[in-house]
C-alpha cells in the first residue's frame, strides 16, 4: 500500500481454509456482513457463503451490504 493510493481497497478478512489458517484471503472485499455485538465482517464473493454459514455472530436472516 502506498501513500499515492487515496482509497485502498477493503480486503477480505476470511482465512483460506478455516479460522485456524494463519493466512488471510486478502482478496478485494465486496460484501459486508452485519454481525451481532461485533464489527461487520468484510468478505470477498468467494467467502460470502462460508462466512454466512460459519462465522460467529452473523445475524439471521443475514444482513449483507455491498461495498466497493
Ligand atoms: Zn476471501
Amino acid at each position: 500500500m502506498t501513500a499515492a493510493d487515496p482509497t485502498p481497497a477493503l480486503r477480505c478478512a476470511s482465512r483460506h481454509s478455516g479460522p485456524r489458517d494463519g493466512e488471510e484471503c486478502g482478496a478485494r472485499a465486496r460484501f459486508e456482513i452485519s454481525c451481532h455485538a461485533r464489527p461487520p465482517l468484510l468478505v470477498c464473493p468467494q467467502h460470502l457463503g462460508p462466512a454466512l454459514l460459519l462465522a460467529d455472530g452473523v445475524l439471521w436472516p443475514p444482513e449483507i451490504r455491498l461495498v466497493r
